[in-house]
């Protein structure tokens, strides 16, 4: 019997309201407890000043790696060797595409892998970089619901875009036939909000981008997910004149949840605005990809498509799921709310709540092992906004069913970079 001991850090599982500092008991990879008794042949890891929670889910990822061109990275990149033990593809497989996305991604991977599969069928390819591929007649309902029911043990929702570059060229029609999707698979829609395609050079119809919003509203189901409420795109959560969009309330009083989306298009400024008016995100999906996480290239690795263009994001970063949850320390939410939003929240979304984001007795050891570390550093966002933080998170190691891999991504930031 193979015991494990997570000695004397904070034990955070929001599922049972514990905080408290303590030992965390696995044995043969299932929670045996905290503070229980254990054999002497247990392996002991010192955890004294470390927080330790329940597995970090991350709810937006990309990780169709190679399928989806140099938009995906490598699921346990961003997953357990950067302490997070379950990641959400956010639209990368299609129902054409899933066979591929379950074999060569989400079973060799050690990290938990699982889907929102794209309501499109060419799925994520290149970033979605080609709108054309896009357009309403590249959607197939039945396909898509079919495809998505049959791989219900992977698929646990439908990722969809409501943007201004699509309204442009198509109205509301795409959004139509995603939320169809959503409706008829019984599942829920992650709706990315702000600016993804330019807009056409013809045929364009004219959109107010503070519309966008109000027209989504209209198709949108308890337990969708809106995405990017801090963006720095128009057409989101933030009008062009600044002001939080007086929907938002009648969202979520209507069940529906927002996910950070963290990513490249993250701006302090409109997550200060957000916050102000009141609406503190559900769940916290980090939207690493290959755009906006710089990844050291293998060695001899060719150039695949040298037209880089303006696809590449400037100031393609180190970046972690972890690094997102201290951007939400840094604009002033408490821990107490972050770590919910990457575990218990998280587990919901999936609908997976009985199996991941706690720490209940027999629950599987999917447990992440966090840094937490004290003192003075600036973030700053790729609008050039900063903020300053006390609090700053990094992961150590997490537990994937009760196996060890330590956070050793090349992708990890490096915090001293960043002291004030
Ligand atoms: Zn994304």
């Amino acid at each position: 019997m193979a015991t494990q001991v997570l000695l004397g850090g904070r034990i955070i599982d929001p599922a049972h309201q514990i905080d408290r500092v303590g030992d965390l008991v696995i044995v043969d990879g299932r929670v045996a407890g905290i503070d229980v008794a254990y054999d002497a042949s247990a392996t002991r890891i010192d955890c004294r000043g470390n927080l330790v929670l329940p597995g970090l889910i991350d709810t937006h990822a990309h990780v169709y790696r190679y399928v989806t061109g140099r938009f995906g990275l490598d699921a346990d990149t961003c997953g357990v060797h950067s302490g997070v033990t379950t990641l959400v593809d956010q639209g990368g497989p299609s129902c054409i595409t899933i066979p591929g996305f379950r074999h060569y991604v989400a079973a060799p991977a050690k990290s938990r892998v699982k889907a929102f599969i794209s309501a499109y069928l060419v799925g994520g390819l290149e970033g979605h970089y080609y709108p054309e591929l896009y357009r309403p007649g590249c959607l197939d309902v039945d396909a898509t619901v079919d495809s998505a029911l049959a791989n219900r043990d992977l698929v646990r929702g439908i990722k969809a875009h409501a943007e201004i570059g699509g309204f442009e060229r198509w109205g509301l029609d795409v959004m139509r036939l995603a939320a169809e999707v959503g409706r008829q698979a019984d599942l829920p829609v992650y709706i990315h909000f702000g600016q993804l395609w330019p807009s056409p050079t013809e045929n364009r119809l004219p959109v107010d981008p503070d519309t966008i919003f109000t027209q989504v509203l209209d198709l949108v189901k308890p337990g969708d997910v809106l995405a990017h409420p801090f963006s720095r795109h128009p057409g989101g959560f933030v009008s062009t004149s600044g002001e939080v969009h007086p929907l938002v309330t009648e969202a979520v009083a209507r069940g529906v949840r927002i996910d950070v989306g963290h990513g490249s298009h993250f701006s302090f400024a409109m997550a200060r605005q957000v916050l102000g008016a009141g609406f503190v995100p559900d769940t916290l999906g980090a939207d690493m990809h290959g755009y906006n996480t710089r990844v050291p290239p293998p060695p001899g690795t060719p150039a695949i498509h040298p037209d880089e263009g303006d696809h590449m994001f400037a100031g393609a970063v180190r970046f972690s799921l972890v690094s997102a949850m201290t951007s939400m320390l840094a604009l002033g939410l408490s821990l107490e709310q972050v770590v919910p939003m990457v575990t218990t929240h998280a587990a919901r979304l999936l609908q997976m709540e009985d199996e991941i984001g706690h720490l209940g007795l027999g629950a599987v050891a999917d447990v992440s092992v966090l840094h937490d570390e004290r003192g003075k550093w600036t973030l700053r966002d790729n609008e050039g906004n900063q903020a300053v933080t006390s609090q700053y998170l990094r992961p150590r190691f997490c537990l994937r069913a009760g196996e060890r891999f330590d956070a050793d991504a090349g992708i990890l930031p490096q915090p001293q970079s960043l002291a004030a």
